[in-house]
């Protein structure tokens, strides 16, 4: 969508990225502190200082995007860490926490109770509960059973290449299923 701002010659686009129904249907929390997110119109300037906003990368050239000199869109940002989620990066995450659960429930089934829980991998090794996706070389899922040693399964974490770069994580069912049972 183009826009025109009415008193300036600033041509202003609003770009959307994201899966419409995840993001109206779904409850979101913040994967740090856990509080609601809300939706919040995030305007960013080309000719802001590159260093404040290093998650916005306006150097690489977006052919369609290049005539525009406002980039307006919508982001998930939560009050208690005042932090701006994009909507793929959380619907993303909110997508292994699905898997997660219907494997939970797979081996359920089958009489066997694990528990799943998402932890992190930073970049110098260290596996912690939380931290920042920008330090985080993979996301872990760790498997723990009863009487079994537990299990780390790691989920690397992709930076796309689009405009507000945002995260995304991919995992199969299937290989998840097929980790634990062997
Ligand atoms: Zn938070």
């Amino acid at each position: 969508m183009k826009l025109m701002h009415p008193n300036t010659n600033i041509v202003c686009t609003h770009y959307f990225w994201g899966n419409p129904f995840k993001i109206k249907f779904r409850k979101h929390y913040c994967y740090k502190c856990g509080r609601r997110l809300i939706i919040v119109d995030h305007r960013q300037d080309e000719n802001q200082p590159y260093n404040a906003t290093p998650e916005y990368d306006f150097i690489t050239p977006v052919t369609e995007l290049t005539h525009f000199n406002k980039f307006d869109h919508d982001v998930f940002y939560c009050p208690g860490c005042d932090e701006y989620t994009e909507f793929i990066t959380q619907t993303s995450m909110e997508d292994i926490e699905i898997i997660a659960k219907k494997v939970i429930k797979y081996f359920k089934k089958r009489g066997r109770t694990i528990n799943i829980q998402r932890c992190f991998e930073t970049k110098e090794g260290k596996i912690v509960k939380v931290c920042d996706l920008k330090d985080a070389k993979n996301m872990c899922l760790l498997i723990e059973e009863d009487e079994r040693d537990s299990m780390l399964f790691p989920i690397p974490i992709i930076q796309l290449k689009e405009l507000a770069k945002p995260y995304e994580f991919q995992l199969n069912k299937k290989d998840l299923i097929q980790f634990i049972e062997t």
